[in-house]
């Protein structure tokens, strides 16, 4: 059977921040034909359920889904065309995507393509945590769509695992339905948000925190009636509850990318990409949370007007770099991104460590030579770092990968 064909400049897969932004800035530029296309009802991304704050700038604060409205506003009032209830499922040629939507099964051609299909929290299974089956367990975005969205009840009681920020906004979330939470627990020493968050939680609204702690088995049977954690030093206790929450540990939506064989990064495990944002296809970019899994909405947006300019260059018939070298981490630092880089790269990069440290020093080495350094204030797991981009200009392109490090001296 052969499927209806239509011709669009620029297709972007995923209507969140990132794609939306990217959307709204092609569009506006004097692209025709700009089409967003989102597996979701309502076009928004993950902002739609985060019914609180923290979205917008200083000035001009939001909460998620009025900042969804915003975003999604800008795109379709600059022209671009948004299709919610349809998903990206492979790929038809190296610019052509097959989607199935209320339309039914299309191939969509595109001059150039933008995967912005973003990250998702890897639920209780994929975090391989024993114990019974019962009903009460879910991820932030689960819960914030049955809460928010669906207006659903959830249990009475809650454990929430992780003590990130999104962790925190899980844990207001189980509030705001009515519920109590029993714990936050985190694997690590200390919690992983700003300290005024940290305190509201544990001094305003009574929440204990237990650090050096791993939920080591869900208990109950048709409901949760209660997890069993297991402290550092051995100890080990239940806590009665009937709803626990996983948190964080973000893994990249790469489904297109894999299929497209795209390179991948071995730390993001999204695709990899060079300052502009152009993965190893040429043609294709990518941005937001498909990156950097996951940062605030505030980079995924940048990210998306980031990739629109380099997209637009490339439809203008710009070359792109033709030697891009790996930058690549090593531990403790987990990723980074963008993966690649060429000379003059002019965007900061964002990082992830897995170990606390107190003043450390970034460096940035190439082929032996140190290109870069820099001391940070601290890197604390599961929050951004930052390598501001000046050294760049310094890479030798036919020279071997760029390594970033950080020692705590
Ligand atoms: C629970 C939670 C709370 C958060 N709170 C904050 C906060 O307070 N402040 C803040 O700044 N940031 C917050 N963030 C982070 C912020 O939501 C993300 O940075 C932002 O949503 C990333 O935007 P994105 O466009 O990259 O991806 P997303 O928002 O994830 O959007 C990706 C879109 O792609 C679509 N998609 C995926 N695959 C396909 C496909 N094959 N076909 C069609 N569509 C597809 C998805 O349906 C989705 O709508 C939070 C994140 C979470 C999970």
């Amino acid at each position: 059977m052969t499927r209806p064909t239509r011709e669009v400049d620029v297709l972007v897969v995923g209507a969140g921040p990132a794609g939306l932004a990217a959307a709204a800035r092609l569009a506006a530029a004097g692209i025709a034909r700009v089409d967003v296309l989102d597996r979701e009802q309502h076009a928004g991304g993950v902002p739609r359920h985060c019914r609180h704050g923290g979205f917008g700038t200083w000035t001009h604060p939001l909460t998620g889904p009025a900042y969804a409205r915003l975003l999604h506003t800008a795109a379709v009032r600059a022209g671009a065309v948004v299709r919610t209830g349809t998903t990206a499922l492979d790929w038809a040629g190296p610019l052509a995507l097959d989607t199935v939507g209320p339309q039914g099964l299309e191939t969509v051609r595109a001059r150039a393509v933008v995967l912005a299909t973003g990250a998702r929290e890897r639920p209780r299974a994929a975090r391989l945590v024993p114990g019974t089956r019962p009903d009460g367990v879910y991820t932030t975005g689960e819960l914030q769509q049955a809460v928010h969205l669906y207006g659903q009840r959830i249990g009475t009681r809650a454990v929430v695992v992780g003590a990130e920020s999104v962790s925190y906004a899980a844990a207001d979330t189980v509030r705001a339905a009515g519920a109590q939470v029993v714990a936050m627990v985190t694997e690590l020493p200390v919690s992983q948000t700003t300290a005024v968050r940290a305190h509201d939680a544990r001094l305003r609204h009574r929440v204990p925190l237990l650090t050096d702690t791993t939920v080591t088995e869900l208990l109950g049977h048709g409901r949760l009636s209660g997890v069993r954690v297991r402290h550092r030093d051995g100890r080990s206790v239940q806590l009665a509850c009937d709803t626990v929450v996983f948190t964080g540990d973000f893994v990249p939506d790469h489904e297109l990318a894999r299929r497209g064989r795209l390179e991948l990064d071995p730390g993001t495990r999204g695709p990899a990409v060079d300052g502009a944002l152009h993965t190893s296809r040429p043609g294709v970019f990518a941005a937001g949370s498909l990156l950097h899994p996951v940062e605030s909405a505030a980079t995924a947006t940048r990210d998306g007007v980031r990739v629109a300019a380099a997209v637009l260059e490339s439809l203008a018939g710009a070359e792109r770099p033709r030697h891009t070298v790996p930058l690549l981490v090593e531990p403790p630092l987990r990723w980074i991104a963008p993966n690649r880089v060429a000379p003059g790269d002019g965007h900061p990069y964002v990082l992830r460590t897995s170990a606390l440290s107190k003043r450390p020093v970034l460096q940035v080495v190439q082929d032996g030579r140190v290109l870069h350094e820099e001391r940070l204030r601290a890197a604390v797991p599961n929050r951004t770092l930052t390598l501001t981009a000046g050294w760049t200009r310094l890479v030798d392109p036919a020279g071997g990968p760029v390594r970033v490090t950080l020692t705590g001296r």
